[in-house]
Parts: structure tokens; C-alpha cells; sequence
């Protein structure tokens, strides 16, 4: 059937990509280690057809193939994870899905020698598998290492080509292949980082087009699956760097909200209730004397307002624990304060006083704009 392990092909890809529907299997020196349940219909259905063409015991002996190659691809996983972490970047989870493995790091390293090796790790844990059950094979069944296979039958020289495969599919530059992530490194030691990134999805994207016309041409639909996942993500990693860079690189003073109205601590909430209903404003700061005393969210008011707080100042319902910015912070720093404390407004102070405020709605609509294609090209992007 038209289906083997000659890719297997993983990624390593920032945190913020969170898989959904995968079962946890364990934690393994802190990092999460997870099926995807996908990944359970795959097997249910190879064990079934290869049972059903050559029965139970050829269904068992696929079983037993398929587990051990994701063994192997779990160590693979592990050898990205464990570089990773001499690195002192977190790895969050490792998950295995039907097409090879996924890596999320609690982001990607920034210098290339660092991403070079993390890259590397991976194939090299598969060309040392290989090596090791080559010299075991050229031991027992001296000779049948020379023929390439991939089926339950003959276990062992099977495991031999399906680790040799791995570590080379994995090689090709397609990123986020780790073949392509190294050629982002060293593009990235001598360009901009998202121009690097840019570059190399571009290079990777014609490589998994010819992945995909491999798969094609030799009828395996699970190249060209593998081809289009590869193609996919390389667009989404894309998008992700240029995200990156505009957290990094954006001011506060460049999205802020500069026209909004604040509320003082002896307001009624009348007065609270008039200027939200007059404004598209939810959360307002409030201001005693040129400084920020409190913030007056919607969800504050509207809780005082089924309560019996009717008669109370915006002083008794403020919330006075708050978080404050300033206007040269970035965008990603105040972004992680919002999301992190669900908190919904942020004032922006300079010299203590009160210039902007910034809500999750305002960045989310900021980042949403300025992430786009071509957004690189305005003045405040490029700077730093
Ligand atoms: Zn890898």
C-alpha cells in the first residue's frame, strides 16, 4: 500500500502553536510527551488492513514496526529537545502525529549557532540509530542490510532504513524541515532575521512543491500529504517571524489609544455608565491629581451595577491593583502583561503621567494589521 516511513518529517515550532486533541502520554524530564489521536486512527487502520491482506500475526508484526519507528521519532524529538535545553530554552512538549513529530519550544533561538545545532540534533539521533542497528543487522543477517525495506517482516533491517530515511528526509531544506531551519540560521547570521525567514520558507516552498510531484509521480499520497503539511507550515512560520519582529520592534507610543476618556475617583458611576455608553471605550483609567489611582474596567461596572452599588463613587468599584506601561515599552512586553493577568486595559504613563491606554482588542487589532505582508516596510518597523 501506498504508504512508509520515508518521511517522517518533524517541526519545531514556537509555543504559540498549541496542539489540540492529542492524548498526554507522560512527562519526560518536564516536557509533556503526547499522541495525537489522529495519530491512534493511523494505526488502528494499518493494523487493519495489513491484517485483513496477510493476517493477525503480519497485523501484529506492522504494529509492532510502525510503534518502534515512533520511538524513533520521539528520539529524534528528544535529541532537538535536549540540545534545546542545554541551551536554556524550555521545551514545552513533544507530540506525535501521524506524519512524524512536533517540537514546541518556548521559542525558537535567535542565534544561529544555537539553532544550527538544535537543528542538527535531530537526524544526527536517527544516523546514529542507524548505525547502531546496522552493525547489530551486519552481525545477525549479515547481507540484508543492503536491501532497502520498510515492512513488519524483517524488523530489524527495516528499523535500519526507516532511521536512515528519517535523518535524511529531515535534511532537506524546506523549512521548518531541519534541513531548512539550518539554512535559515546561516542565512539569518547574514541578513535580517525575517528576511532570512522569508528567504528560506521561499526556498523550502519549492522543495515541498517537488515533494509533493514525488509523491505523485511514484503514486505515494502520503509524500505528497507530507508535502503540503510542509508547505503549510513553512506560510505559518512565515507569518509568525514577521508577528515576532512587530512585538519586538513596535512602541507603545506608536498603537496606543491617544483619544479615550478617564475617570475621576469621585465620579459617580452614572457618569461611569454616560461615557461608556457614549464611546466605544470598556475599560477607562482613573486619574486623581495627573495620576493613574485605578482602572475602571466594563466587567467592574456592570458588576456593580446588579449588585446594589448603585450609589457608589468609581472610587468604591475601581480596581487600584493595575498594571502600568510606558510608552517606549514594545509591543510583545505589554501584550504578555494583558494575556498573562487578564487584564483588559493597560494605561501608558511618561513621567508618571497618563498619555494612552492599550487594550488586548487594541493590540490584537494592531498585530493584525501590522503583521501583514509589506508591513515591514513602515518606518517604525525598521528601526532597532
Ligand atoms: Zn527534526
Amino acid at each position: 500500500m501506498g504508504w512508509n516511513f520515508l518521511g517522517a518529517p518533524d517541526i519545531i515550532f514556537a509555543e504559540r502553536f498549541d496542539v489540540r486533541w492529542a492524548l498526554r502520554l507522560g512527562t519526560l524530564y518536564g516536557i509533556s510527551i503526547r499522541l495525537h489521536f489522529t495519530f491512534l486512527f493511523l494505526v488502528a487502520f494499518l493494523f487493519l488492513v495489513t491484517t485483513l491482506g496477510g493476517g493477525w500475526l503480519a497485523g501484529l508484526r506492522s504494529l509492532l514496526f510502525i510503534l518502534l519507528v515512533f520511538v524513533c521519532v520521539l528520539l529524534h524529538e528528544l535529541a532537538h529537545s535536549y540540545v534545546s535545553v542545554r541551551y536554556g530554552l524550555r521545551v514545552r512538549s513533544i507530540t506525535l502525529l501521524p506524519i512524524g513529530g512536533l517540537a514546541l519550544l518556548e521559542d525558537v533561538p535567535r542565534e544561529p549557532r544555537q539553532e544550527i545545532h538544535i537543528a542538527l540534533a535531530g537526524p544526527a539521533a536517527n544516523f546514529v540509530l542507524a548505525l547502531w542497528l546496522g552493525v547489530l543487522l551486519s552481525v545477525l543477517e549479515p547481507g540484508a542490510a543492503f536491501t532497502p525495506m520498510l515492512s513488519g517482516e524483517a524488523l530489524l533491517a527495516s528499523l535500519f532504513w526507516s532511521n536512515l530515511y528519517i535523518g535524511l528526509f529531515n535534511l532537506i531544506p524546506a523549512y521548518p524541515l531541519d534541513g531548512g531551519r539550518v539554512l535559515r540560521a546561516w542565512l539569518s547570521a547574514r541578513r535580517d532575521y525575517v528576511e532570512a525567514t522569508h528567504v528560506a520558507v521561499g526556498v523550502g516552498q519549492v522543495f515541498s512543491l517537488l515533494i509533493i510531484l514525488g509523491g505523485l509521480v511514484l503514486r505515494e499520497p502520503w509524500l505528497v500529504v507530507i508535502g503540503l503539511f510542509v508547505f503549510w507550515a513553512g506560510l505559518a512560520e512565515d507569518r509568525m517571524a514577521v508577528l515576532q519582529s512587530a512585538l519586538e520592534r513596535i512602541y507603545l507610543e506608536d498603537v496606543m489609544l491617544t483619544e479615550f476618556q478617564s475617570l475621576a475617583p469621585s465620579d459617580s458611576l452614572f457618569d461611569a455608565l454616560d461615557r461608556a455608553l457614549h464611546s466605544l471605550q470598556n475599560d477607562f483609567p482613573v486619574v486623581a491629581e495627573g495620576r493613574v489611582v485605578g482602572v475602571l474596567t466594563r466587567s467592574g461596572l456592570l458588576r456593580a451595577f446588579s449588585g446594589q452599588g448603585w450609589n457608589n463613587s468609581v472610587q468604591a468599584v475601581m480596581s487600584s491593583r493595575f498594571e502600568t506601561a510606558q510608552r517606549r515599552d514594545t509591543l510583545g512586553t505589554a501584550f504578555k502583561k494583558l494575556t498573562a493577568r487578564g487584564l483588559s486595559v493597560i494605561p501608558v504613563l511618561e513621567d508618571e503621567h497618563l498619555v494612552g491606554i492599550v487594550t488586548l482588542q487594541n493590540l490584537m487589532h494592531s498585530i493584525a494589521f501590522l503583521s501583514r505582508k509589506g508591513a515591514a516596510e513602515f518606518e517604525f518597523l525598521r528601526r532597532g
